[in-house]
């Protein structure tokens, strides 16, 4: 039976059996014991499907892998360490030295130096596009070597919409798969695997946890990718490094996750530890109510926000005056997130005393938990920058950024008003 997505937040990916555990148990175990050497030889030849060392995968990160593929509808997840492990491990899951991907320029900052400088230096090219490029620019920054498109859904921090059918669409006419990260509008309110997307990445620290306490990432894959192309040798010739195996004639549709396990994780090891797993597991448990509730407070106060002479400008997907509107009331109906920025009128000045004005929204580096937060970029992120250089890449020094949490709006509304008032 196909359940809603606020149904399978709660229920999916596990299913006790008599006796057992209700929740999801903490299997808090590196190693799994065997009875015979020819078991545990067929667990290694990829013969048999079964647990033996946890830095390939264990009950507790499986079931909640299972959740995330059922909430995002692809055939298989695998989660990491982090959400950098999670874009690192997409990318070098298909791209080698020599190979090269097109991806948006509106993307999270540490995804940008992951790409730009650290897979540069291991020979991963990378041509950047402004994520609302015409199609015909997009399409002239494919090359021979092209073997992915990665893009953000909605990206942090600049809150742009990719139009992900479009990417899609445009990646395979050039026979190569997109990879969509889908951290900030989560399965709830946005599937990229609808759009035609081949592959989601999420930083559960974000609204996945949803409480700041674990750090994680997963990788899904949708399993509609055609590796047999000609083009991805590594799915379709054998692996020396397991007896042979031909990932694509194998494991069929579970082809990129099934090898992103077996060879990336085993070889790199960027595991989440099962504590984390099981921290995960119960934010998801909430995923669906915590982004309506994100989602209509990010709303509510963007529009007091708007309306507020104190205020220079609003950039919030969600509103009319965005020009994502139109694309997110296709993509994302129910929502974006729980992200907003804006500019305090009078410059980095008036935007630090704002900052430091707040009580009830904290100033952290972190965003899309349940506790309302703000972030001066000027002042802190980006502080060695000067105006110039900072409207070069579209922070203006007066911008504040704000995660929305989960508390009475009026309450965040009312501590934005005192701080502006306070100026
Ligand atoms: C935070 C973030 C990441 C990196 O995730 P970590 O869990 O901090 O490693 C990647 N992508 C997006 C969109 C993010 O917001």
């Amino acid at each position: 039976m196909a359940y809603h997505i606020d149904t399978k937040c709660v229920q999916a990916g596990y299913d006790p059996k008599n006796g057992e555990a209700r929740v999801v148990p903490i299997v808090q175990s590196t190693t799994f014991k065997y009875d015979s050497a020819a078991t545990l030889g067929k667990l290694f030849d990829l013969e048999e499907d079964g647990f033996f060392y946890t830095r390939l995968t264990n009950p507790t990160l499986s079931t909640v892998a299972a959740k995330i593929a059922e909430l995002e509808g692809g055939v298989g997840a695998m989660l990491t360490a982090s959400g950098q492990a999670a874009s690192m491990l997409s990318v070098t899951n298909i791209c080698h030295s020599g190979d090269h991907v097109v991806c948006a320029s509106a993307i999270y900052g540490g995804t940008f130096n992951l790409f730009n400088k650290s897979l540069r230096e291991l020979g991963i090219d990378f041509t950047f596009v402004n994520p609302d490029a015409s199609e015909d620019d997009i399409n002239a920054a494919f090359k021979d070597n092209t073997k992915a498109v990665f893009v953000e859904s909605v990206s942090n921090p600049s809150l742009d919409v990719a139009d992900v059918e479009l990417y899609a669409k445009l990646a395979h006419a050039h026979g190569v798969p997109l990879i969509v990260d889908n951290t900030f509008p989560t399965p709830v309110n946005f599937r990229p695997f609808e759009w035609g997307a081949d592959i989601v990445t999420h930083s559960t620290s974000k609204y996945m946890d949803g409480h700041a306490v674990a750090l994680g990432g997963v990788i899904v894959d949708s399993g509609n990718f055609d590796w047999t192309n000609g083009k991805f040798p590594a799915f379709t010739e054998p692996d020396e490094s397991y007896h042979g195996v031909i990932y694509s004639e194998k494991f069929g549709k579970a082809a990129y996750i099934t090898k992103a396990v077996t060879h990336l994780m085993r070889d790199y090891g960027p595991q989440q530890s099962p504590q984390n797993a099981f921290l995960l597991s119960l934010g998801l448990d909430t995923l669906a109510l915590r982004m309506e509730r994100h989602c209509s407070n990010a709303l509510t106060v963007a529009k007091y926000l708007e309306s507020n002479d104190k205020i220079d400008w609003v950039n919030f997907p969600g509103l009319e005056s965005s020009k994502y509107y139109e694309l997110c009331k296709k993509l994302m109906p129910k929502g974006t997130c729980g992200v907003i920025s804006f500019g305090v009128k009078g410059g980095r000045e008036q935007a630090m005393k704002f900052m430091d004005n707040l009580k009830l929204a904290k100033l952290v580096i972190h965003v899309a938990d349940v506790r309302t937060c703000a972030l001066h970029p000027a002042s802190t992120t980006h502080r060695q920058m000067n105006d110039e250089q900072l409207e070069a890449c579209g922070v203006k020094p007066n911008l504040i950024r704000m995660s929305v949490g989960i508390e009475n709006v009026d309450d965040i509304i009312a501590d934005i008003e005192q701080a502006l008032n306070n100026l």
